[in-house]
């Protein structure tokens, strides 16, 4: 009898469906917006990381339009062979000017640019300090690193010292890694006081702002710039892809830190430089981040107006703590928050529900864009009172 070597993924797939864990794509037709086409009817979008509403901007599609015809569809290699370009470079700068940075260095996605990162500053001697709450990628850098891992409680800073205090000298370096705004939860890190911490420790910290940029900060640099810490020393990472509507990661730090991972980051290395289109869709993006700060006042005013209405009129939903664009509403079960997006979407919602493994506790997440108008929360608030 001869043993089927896949036959194990059907059976996990199984366990998958009885957890109801089990998920698969939806598919959008047109332009991304507030309101989107999905499997053929229109939605009020809650579902997009695109906060500024630029993905479907007209700039950002002539800006991708002008450097595909002027220069292609493809970089055609790595930066470091043929895939260098001078547009790579301005993207560069102008990510570096808005972090007030010395230097940026672009990768493929920000996926890349935190695996590359962390796998490429620390080693086996080392040590990583990780919220449990942290990115995908966050993690999985730090496995790839080969460091020791210890992971902190969520934002806890006593635990987070004691576990400095315990672990910090049998490791030579030691890298802090945290989200700056959580991405399932949309609360933000204690940035000073890590920074404090990490001061006292020796330790270096990289932060991640990619649901940050263009959205936190007066001039939408990040919670970096929220907090007040541009000057302090810090690794910053960063994503193209969600508030400024293209593809790509970043890393913004030292000078010597970006010099340092051309020649060192395989993720970055060893893959090819992101097409003309993107990069140019991007550096467009940063572009009207610096220069509409009123798109990002109009997101702010609409997280808090969305906030008040559901602190105020539905006392039987659980919000969870948030001080970003990012909105949960917790639910006993992955089933229960199944269920309450497949409502949503009947009452022309589109909301997903967020479970494990994603998260530890199910929840229907909510992102305002700064493209919402005030009928957009009315039909949500109708219909979460509708529902509970
Ligand atoms: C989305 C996200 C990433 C990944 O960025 P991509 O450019 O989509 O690969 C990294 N970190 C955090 C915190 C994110 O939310």
């Amino acid at each position: 009898m001869l043993i089927d070597p896949y036959s194990w993924i059907d059976k996990s797939l199984e366990t998958i469906h009885k957890a109801d864990w089990y998920r698969s794509v939806q598919t959008i037709q047109g332009r991304p917006g507030a309101i989107v086409q999905l499997e053929g009817r229109s939605l009020i979008n809650f579902a997009s990381n695109d906060y500024l509403g630029l993905a479907g901007d007209a700039r950002l599609i002539q800006a991708a339009i002008a450097a595909t015809k002027e220069f292609g569809t493809g970089s055609t290699g790595s930066r470091l062979l043929s895939g260098h370009r001078e547009l790579h470079r301005q993207l560069e700068s102008a990510i570096a000017s808005l972090k007030n940075t010395e230097d940026a260095l672009v990768f493929s996605s920000g996926y890349l640019a935190n695996i590359g990162a962390i796998a490429s500053i620390v080693g086996k001697r080392d040590l990583i300090l990780s919220d449990q709450y942290n990115h995908s990628s966050l993690k999985n850098g730090a496995l790839l690193s080969g460091a020791t891992v210890i992971e902190y409680t969520h934002c806890n800073l006593a635990d987070f010292k004691t576990k400095l205090q315990q672990n910090r000298q049998q490791y030579r370096r030691c890298l802090i890694i945290t989200d700056s705004v959580f991405s399932m939860d949309g609360d933000l890190c204690p940035l000073p006081s890590i920074l404090d911490l990490a001061e006292e420790f020796n330790c270096m910290l990289l932060v991640d702002e990619a649901h940050a940029t263009g959205v936190m900060g007066k001039n939408g640099a990040g919670v970096v710039e929220h907090f007040g810490c541009t000057q302090r020393p810090l690794i910053q990472i960063g994503t193209l892809s969600k508030a400024l509507g293209s593809l790509g990661g970043y890393v913004a730090g030292s000078a010597s830190l970006i010099d340092f991972l051309r020649n060192r980051a395989p993720s970055w290395i060893y893959t090819t430089a992101l097409s003309p289109a993107d990069t140019a869709a991007a550096l467009a993006a940063i572009n009207i981040v610096k220069q509409e700060p009123e798109r990002r006042n109009h997101l702010w005013r609409n997280i808090n107006n969305l906030k008040q209405f559901l602190i105020e009129e539905l006392p039987n939903w659980e919000l969870l703590p948030s001080e970003s664009p990012i909105l949960c509403l917790r639910l006993p079960t992955p089933a229960d928050a199944v269920k309450v997006g497949q409502q949503l979407k009947i009452a022309g919602i589109f909301a997903p529900a967020i479970r494990p493994p994603t998260v530890n506790s199910s929840r229907i997440r909510i992102s305002v864009m700064a493209t919402h108008n005030k009928g957009d929360f009315e039909q949500l608030l109708e219909a979460l009172k509708s529902i509970k």
